[in-house]
Parts: C-alpha cells; structure tokens; sequence
C-alpha cells in the first residue's frame, strides 16, 4: 500500500468520489483490454452518456459503434442493457450491494465486487487475473496460477484489512502491483515492494509451463471483427459484395454474421447487414 501511493497510475476512475457508473463502465471495458486503449473510449463514452439514463435512452448501435475498437463488443451490448435496468429498476443510480450488480446484465463475480470496492468503498475479497497472479506467486510460489479453484477467493479475504478504506486502497495497490510490475512475463522483482516475502522469488523463479497463447490471424473471432468494423463505418445498410470483400471466405463469413445477429450487433436488413438502432 505504501509503495502504491507514488506508483499509481493517475486513471479517470480513480478519482475521489468518481461515482458508480465511471467504475462500473472502467470495469467492463478493462476486462479484456488494456489501460492504454480504453482510455479514450472511456472519455469518449461518458462524455456522450455520463449517467445510465443517458446511454438506456440512446440506441443499442450506437453503443456499439462508441465502442470501437476495443474488441469483445458484446460488451457493449450488455452495457447499454445493464444502463436500461439501472435506469428502470435502480432509479438511475448503479446499485451498491454485489447480489443487485450481479442481476446486472454484462456483470459477473468480479466486476460486482469492484464497482461495490472502488465506487462504494465495501470490503470484499476482488480477484482479477492480477491479484490472482500476484497472489499465487508471493504465497503459493506458482509462476502462474492456473484455473480458478474453489476456496481461491477465502484465502484472498484472509490478506485483504479489515477496515473497507483500507481494503479499497490494498484492492487497488494489488491489482496495480501486477499491472506495473508483478506482470506474467519479466515481472520486477527488483523493484518489488513485497519482493523479500515472495515464495516463487525466493525459489529462483521456476518456471511453469505456459500456454501458447491464443492464435488470432484467420479465426472466426478475426472474421466477427473485421466484419462489425465494417458495419460500425457505414451509418445504414451494409451490402453483401462490401461484406464479401471484407471477408472473403463465404463459410465463416456466414457463421460470423449470425453470430453478430445471435449476440444482437447487428441485424439484416435488406440485401445486407447493418447495427441494431
Ligand atoms: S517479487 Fe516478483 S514475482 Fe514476487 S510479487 Fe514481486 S514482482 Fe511478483
């Protein structure tokens, strides 16, 4: 926590008093995409909609094209749901308690228990990829901390204050602690305020195995990708030749447009696709 205070990050959403729906919408978009490139969506889309009521009222495509490029767009999708029932069901402010953010569409396990940590300042055991990490290396000695495995989130609230302020500001020093330096590849350890404590430092660093990564040239995700970029640059109508030419394998460009239409960003429409309005 003391290392935290001059090594983190200055970031919109951590303002003092920065309010639920700035953390809520941070959360959804850092999930599967980095600080860098969420930036400017995040500025962009609590600009255009700084309230759910805003975003509840504008059209679900349009969600989807301020979305851009930050990949996963269902999570757009869900987003302007979540906005909706906010706005209808939670007067408009996002609701505090983790079992109503877990009826939220689009919220799971870990986004609940962060917008209730850094909008509400609760007490609760938060894993992320990088807490987990950081965990699992300065108590188990474990390069990586493979699956999630049941009793994982007891022994994370067994290290977490007692007090919710300093639960909040440890969350945060953590997550942080393997943002910058506890990272899955090159970690440094030599600057690393906990670096006497950990368990897989102090064994010499073993590696585990590790997987592959993921390829993405050429898969159906790539497909789904470059076809809703194609959709999100055109306000109307799509015509099939564009969306062949954007994609030309007819197989999986099939596949992939129904299963933007399957996750509603997109619609058919006359002689082609577009967003949902
Ligand atoms: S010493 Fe290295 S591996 Fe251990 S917590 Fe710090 S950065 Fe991570």
């Amino acid at each position: 926590v003391e290392w935290y205070g001059p090594a983190a990050r200055d970031l919109p959403w951590r303002q003092p008093g920065v309010g639920g729906w700035p953390v809520l919408v941070s959360e959804v978009m850092l999930q599967q995409t980095p600080v860098a490139r969420v930036l400017p969506v995040y500025q962009r889309w609590l600009g255009r909609w700084p309230a759910p009521a805003a975003l509840a009222a504008a059209g679900v495509g349009d969600a989807v094209r301020e979305w851009g490029t930050l990949g996963y767009p269902r999570r757009a999708v869900r987003l302007h749901q979540a906005a909706g029932q906010i706005a209808g069901r939670h007067g408009g402010r996002v609701p505090a308690a983790v079992a109503d953010l877990l009826r939220l569409p689009g919220v799971g396990e870990y986004t609940a228990r962060a917008v209730a940590t850094f909008a509400y300042g609760q007490r609760h055991a938060v894993l992320d990829t990088n807490i987990r990490r950081v965990l699992g290396r300065v108590f188990d000695g474990r390069a990586h901390p493979g699956p999630p495995r049941a009793g994982d989130r007891q022994r994370a609230g067994a290290v977490v204050p007692e007090s919710p302020p300093a639960a909040a500001r440890y969350t945060a020093a953590v997550m942080e602690l393997g943002a910058l330096l506890c990272r899955a590849r090159r970690p440094g350890c030599d600057r690393c305020p906990v670096h006497d404590l950990c368990a897989w430092r102090r064994a010499g660093r073993p590696e585990a195995g590790r997987s592959a990564g993921q390829r993405y040239a050429g898969t159906d995700r790539q497909a789904r990708g470059r076809l809703l970029a194609t959709l999100r640059s055109s306000p109307g109508t799509v015509p099939e030749p564009v969306l062949r030419v954007a994609w030309p394998p007819a197989d999986q460009r099939r596949r992939a447009l129904a299963g933007l239409v399957a996750d509603g960003l997109a619609v058919r429409s006359a002689g082609g696709y577009r967003l949902p309005d």
